[in-house]
């Protein structure tokens, strides 16, 4: 591979901590809604329907569990739950970055010797504030958020920026979003799992994982780079 490989990072749960504070947060829902029987499941059916309404990100998150709240007691509402929920997402949304391990001086060494764009999803202002706190900024040459993260958009980024798939390499801790469809353009995938992965961004197990290059962490990328040559 040369030099003028483009390298496009994934964000949430790939540079720093996110589904655990979605995990976080529905706990402290089950919490308060003891009478809702599978819980974790009638809150995932709703949130499921509404992405196509939301997006993906805290603010449709909260209105899925507002929703699920009020279903729940025969669309009636609890007052007192429905202002802690509120306080639950404006808790997320203010939550502190944490940076995963070695992303720092992983992105400092992989952008010394090539192009680094990010390519993430969810609530663009959320979005923003969590690049500009990262202080990873400086890394990247271009931050894409975009509200899917398929074939189309991935073609269109490229398309935008002159980068032929060929050259072009997605890090990311979803086969779903990260590395199918950057496959399926003609790009490389990489897999970087972690350890809590949301539902919606599992695929069904039909999926040939052989052909996928997976690294068990951020910093084998640069070993896996220079492998490649
Ligand atoms: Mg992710």
């Amino acid at each position: 591979m040369s030099n003028k490989q483009i390298i496009g990072f994934d964000a949430d749960d790939t540079l720093w901590e996110n589904e655990v504070f979605f995990h976080q947060a529905q706990l402290k829902f089950i919490e308060l809604h003891p009478h809702i029987k599978d819980p974790e499941e009638v809150i995932f059916q709703i949130e499921k329907k509404n992405i196509e309404f939301y997006g993906y990100g805290i603010k449709g998150f909260i209105l899925s569990l507002l929703e699920t709240s009020v279903r729940s007691y025969n669309n009636q509402s609890d007052f007192q739950n429905i202002a802690k929920i509120i306080k639950i997402g404006k808790d997320m949304l203010a939550q502190p970055i944490q940076l995963l391990p070695d992303v720092k001086n992983t992105l400092h060494h992989l952008s010394e010797h090539h192009t680094l764009i990010m390519i993430t999803k969810g609530d663009l202002l959320d979005q923003q504030r969590k690049v500009k706190e990262s202080g990873l900024l400086k890394y990247f040459s271009l931050i894409e958020i975009v509200s899917e993260k398929d074939e189309q958009t991935y073609l269109e980024i490229l398309e935008k920026n002159n980068i032929s798939p060929k050259d072009f390499l997605m890090v990311g801790n979803s086969l779903k979003s990260d590395v199918l469809p950057v496959r399926k353009i003609g790009g490389t995938g990489v897999y970087i799992p972690h350890k809590l992965t949301w539902k919606h961004e599992e695929v069904d197990s039909t999926f040939d994982l052989e052909r996928v290059v997976e690294l068990k962490t951020i910093s084998a990328l640069k070993v896996w780079l220079k492998s490649q040559i």
